[in-house]
This record gives structure tokens, sequence and C-alpha cells, in this order.
């Protein structure tokens, strides 16, 4: 049987697709959204020339009847059932059929679906809008959905259309959000008739991350750790560890009820839960779910539904934040267990070690240890440096460390404590350590900006950090706009150990500045500080002030990359390291330290394949 029938409304169905559908990956969001609502457990998705000649996506979901298929394709099928009660229950991923149509109206549409238990399917073929068949089919059970030749008939639409690189790009990623957020379905992609990528069913988040990503990002996201305070919000997932991060935001992924959506809100909530964690310019890797009660997020601000409007935006950003501050701390322990030196070093080697830091290379057996750490500890140039840190910094004084006097029994007292086994240092940056997986490389210049950063801030939050006065005051004028950031922000400074009150219009006096600062010009140091403060915080609270602050002066004062430290003052560095908050990276976001397997070395030298 065949009929031909004119779909309701095809204009309006084309305006309507301008929305819904801009391009062939919005195509593959609104089936495969379909495909999931149908209770599909396996998804393949086929395109052809970045979807621009095909999108094909099959389900084996529960099909529908003929005439449900029809009524799937009139544009306001859906509509009816959208009361204002059905509208704040809504907590699946859409309205099923609403995109359909508009789909149909901008392609040469085919539809096939049979419900499992009927014994023939149905085939709707469409173009333009117009339907042109109506049949029985004998398809597997579900629906599959075919979208060739996307714009023929609107060829000002085809016009934006990018690249079919791009497209291909675009579409993969919208199938990432999909499976990302969908563990339990299995997933196919085949583009131009090449497998891309093939997913089973997964048991968790996790192991589909795998599957889509590898282990080498498993081995480096946390498991979200939940705020137990509110109870309005709910959320799980995975992060990157602090140092973990991206140059785009192909993989931070945020999704609310299931659904996942770009949000400026989110955005920004990321960004200040990692605050120090990441580096400029970079993003983080999240997989993160938020789950509300649906009243409190009005999904339908973007025709797409790929925005959301929360209800409580200060309330929900503060649970982001503090889900991921919590979370990048949480790795701590693990992370620490990267310094356990290894337990093979046992009683036997452990004496070789000790020799090792002590400064009588001669006593070394002969055939015993590399002589690199013993020449290391006995170089004088690089045994003595009093000026490892300035006094004002409690960290690392130079009465515990930083003068090494190299007393063999003080080593033996403070290397007994120690977990670590430091073996030397690399280009008079790198500690190379060793434990159980192989070796362990610290960079000393981010450790140390670390421990500094955080002493600092702990300073800054208790009684205010130590200012030196200037021996003669400077008084400099900003412009009015620097001025009022300057007025609402002096508290903050003086707690920062900077003695700026103001001194007329637009003007301002500044008589002392932190110890740990060595500034030559202070007026132009206040200038380079408002500027990248004023850019780098914006309007947040003064702890976060005070932090990029911090983070901002304590790079350039932190231990130079070259600066040649002694085997005490490494010890310490590293001991200090292990108490940091956040360890895992400098306050800039770079990491602090790498391992290398002993699998890697291994097959670098061919002793495995
Ligand atoms: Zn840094």
């Amino acid at each position: 049987m065949s009929r031909i029938r004119l779909l309701p409304e095809i204009l309006a169905s084309q305006v309507a697709a301008g929305e819904v559908v801009e391009r062939p990956a919005s195509v593959v969001k609104e089936l495969v959204e379909n495909s999931i609502d149908a209770g599909a457990r396996k998804i393949e998705v086929v395109i052809r020339r970045g979807g621009i000649s095909l999108v094909r996506v099959v389900d084996d979901g529960c099909g529908m009847d003929r005439d449900d298929a029809l009524l799937s394709l009139e544009r306001h099928a859906t509509s009816k059932i959208r009361t204002a009660a059905d509208l704040a229950a809504i907590a699946t991923l859409g309205f099923r059929g609403e995109a359909l149509p508009s789909i149909a109206s901008v392609s040469r549409f085919r539809l096939t679906t049979r419900e499992p238990e009927a014994i023939a399917g149905t085939e709707i073929i469409v173009a333009g809008g117009r339907i042109e068949t109506v049949r029985d089919g004998g398809e597997a059970p579900g629906t599959q959905v075919e979208v060739r030749s996307i714009f023929y008939n609107l060829p000002a639409r085809r016009k934006f259309l990018r690249s079919e690189n791009t497209e291909s790009r675009n579409i993969e990623h919208q199938l990432h959000l999909q499976a990302t957020g969908h563990p339990e379905i299995a997933f196919a992609f085949v583009r131009d008739d090449r497998i891309a990528f093939q997913l089973p069913v997964a048991a968790s988040l996790l192991e589909r991350i795998r599957d889509l990503h590898g282990t080498g990002l498993v081995e480096r996201l946390l498991p979200v750790e939940e705020p137990s305070a509110s109870a309005r919000i709910r959320i799980r997932g995975l992060i990157g560890q602090a140092g973990v991060s991206r140059h785009g935001r192909a993989q931070q992924l945020v999704f609310v009820n299931g659904r996942a959506i770009e949000s400026p809100v989110l955005t920004a909530a990321l960004r200040e839960g990692y605050h120090t964690a990441l580096m400029k310019g970079q993003f983080p890797v999240t997989f993160l779910f938020l789950d509300l009660d649906p009243s409190a997020v009005d999904v339908n601000v973007h025709p797409a539904k790929r925005e959301v409007r929360f209800r409580d935006p200060a309330g929900v950003r503060e649970a982001v934040v503090e889900t991921i501050r919590k979370t990048l701390e949480s790795g701590r322990r693990d992370w620490q267990q990267q310094f356990q030196r290894p337990v093979t070093l046992g009683a036997a080697t452990e004496n070789v070690a000790g020799i090792a830091i002590v400064p009588h290379p001669a006593e070394l057996e002969p055939g015993g240890l590399p002589d690199g750490p013993g020449d290391w500890v006995n170089r004088p140039s690089l045994a003595i440096r009093p000026q490892f840190v300035e006094p004002a910094l409690p960290s690392v004084g130079p009465g515990e460390g930083g003068g090494l006097a190299p007393a063999e029994g003080r080593i033996d007292i403070a290397s007994a404590g120690n977990q670590f086994q430091i073996i030397g240092i690399l280009n008079k940056l790198y500690v190379l350590m060793e434990n159980e997986s192989g070796l362990v490389l610290v960079d000393q210049h981010a450790a140390h900006e670390r421990i500094l950063f955080e002493e600092l801030r702990r300073r800054m939050e208790e009684q205010g950090v130590p200012s030196q006065r200037l021996l003669l005051a400077q008084t400099f004028e900003l412009a009015p706009r620097d001025a009022e950031w300057v007025e609402r922000n002096t508290a903050t400074l003086q707690k920062m150990g900077i003695g700026i009150e103001p001194f007329g219009q637009n003007a301002f006096k500044i008589d002392s500045l932190p110890t740990f600062l060595e500034v030559s010009d202070p007026v132009s140091f206040m200038r380079k500080v408002i500027d990248g403060l004023k850019s780098a915080s914006n309007g947040s609270s003064p702890l976060r002030l005070g932090e990029d602050m911090i983070a901002k002066t304590v790079c350039r004062h932190a231990v130079k990359a070259n600066d040649p430290l002694g085997y005490l003052e490494v010890e310490k560095l590293i001991s200090d390291l292990l108490e940091c908050d956040l360890p895992y990276c400098c306050p800039h976001g770079r990491p602090t330290m790498i391992q290398i397997s002993l699998a890697e070395l291994e097959k670098k030298f061919g002793r495995k394949v």
C-alpha cells in the first residue's frame, strides 16, 4: 500500500528546523536521543561525507506502530502534551518526535520501524517534508532513520555547513556526549564505511570513559566526592586530577539531569573549582553529572536544549565549586603513595642507599651504587646554598637544611623518617626518585611554588602576610577604573602584606611590601599586580583574589629552575610538598610530578614488546 500525503505546515517545519537542525550533528543528536527514549540497548550511527550525504541511526528500541510512526512526523504531535504540568515533570531527554518533522522537512528522509512483537514493520519515505511512501517493511525490531542530502532543498542553509571533516568531528563529539551519558547502551559509529568506534555495553561510567579515551586518561581521573551538605543537588561522575587539562573543551562534559549541556554558570564553577589547579588558557577534564529537581532547571531556554537556566544559579555554582575542590584534594593519598620508596629496597639495599647520601664516596663499595648521588652531595658549590629562600619563609629556613652543614648524623636522622627515596637531580631542576613502579620526577621549581603558595595562603587567611616597610613610601596615580578596583580591594591587598592606602583622588601611597618579595620598583610592581589581578579575578571573593595574587607573585620568587639544591634541601622540599593540600601541581596548574613506570622503561629498552 502506498499513499501520498502532505505533511502539515512544511514551511513551519522548515522554520523550526532552522532552530533545531543546525547541522548534521544536530540531526544525530535528535535521532540518538529518540533512540535512547525508545529504550535502545544498542545504537549504531552511520555517516557519509560528514553526515551531509548520509546520517543513519539504527536502534533496537521499542519501535512504533504505523499510527505512531506517522504521528511522529507531524509537527505538533508532541506539542499537544505540553501542558504546564507535563513540562515541569519532564525528566527525559526530549519530546519524542519534536525534531523528526523538522529533519524530514530539510532532507530526503526514510524511517523504518517495527515493534518487537509485530509481524510487519512500517516504512515511511519523506522528501523535503512531503510524505511520498508509507508501506509495510520487514526490518528488524527497533527504528532506523536515514537522513540523506541534508538541506538539499534549502541551498542557503547548505552553504553554512562546514567542511566534511569539521562536520564529522562535530558528530563524533555529539556521540561522545551521548555515549558518556549512557554507558549502559552499546554504541557504534561508522564513518565513510570505516568503524570509528565500537563501544560495548559498559558496567560503569569509568569503563565507558576507558573505552572512549583509553586507560591513560582513566588513571588520571578522580571519582567525584560529594559534599554532604546539599540535598537539593546531587553531583557524581569523574574529573581530571589537578594538572590534567586540555587545550579545548572537548572533554569538559557536564550533564544536567542526564542531558549534556553548556552553561556559563557551570563553566565558571568548574574554573573556580579548579582555580590554581588549572593552567592558564587550559580547560579541565570533567565527566560531571548534576541531578536536580526538574523544576529547579529550565531546559527550554535553547531550541536544541543545549543550555539550561537554573532557578538558583548561585547555589548550583557553590555546590559544583565545593565538589570539585573536595575531589581534587581527595586524590592526595593516592598521589602520595607514588612517593613511597620501593619495598624491595630491603635491609640489604637500605644500607647502600644510606651510604649514597653520606658524603664519602670513597667508602662506596666498588660496583655498588652509581656514584651520582654521592658525587652530587659532595660538590661544594651545590651543597651550600644559604640563600635558598628568604628567612621569612618558615617552610625551608636556612637553619634547617638550607645551610646544609653535611653532618652525617643529621642526615641519617633526617632521612630515617622518610618513606621516599631520592636518587639525584637532573639538569638542576628535576628531582629523580625511585618508587615501586619505577621513576618519579619532581619539578623542583613547581614543587617549591606549590609549597610557598599554600604557606602564604595559610598566613593570609590567619594573620596576614608579614610585610616589610619600604625605605621610602611612594605615591602613585592610577586610572580611575583601576583606582576604584584598588579601593574596593584594599583590605585584601593589606592582608597580602601590601601596605597601600588612598592618597587623594585616584592616588595611592605604598609603604610596605611582603617580606618575601624583592622588588626594586614598588610602583611598577603594583601596576603589574593590579593589571594581572583585575583580569584574573572577575570580582570573585577576597580569598580568590588573594590566591591569584600569591600565584602571580610566587612564581618569580620560587626556586629558579636551575638553582642547585643540596640534598637536605631537596629532602625538605619533597616532604613539604607531600604535606600540601594540592601537591600535584603548582599554583599555575602545571604538574609537580611525573611518573615513568618500569614497564615504560622496559618497553623503551626493548626488554618487552
Ligand atoms: Zn607555576
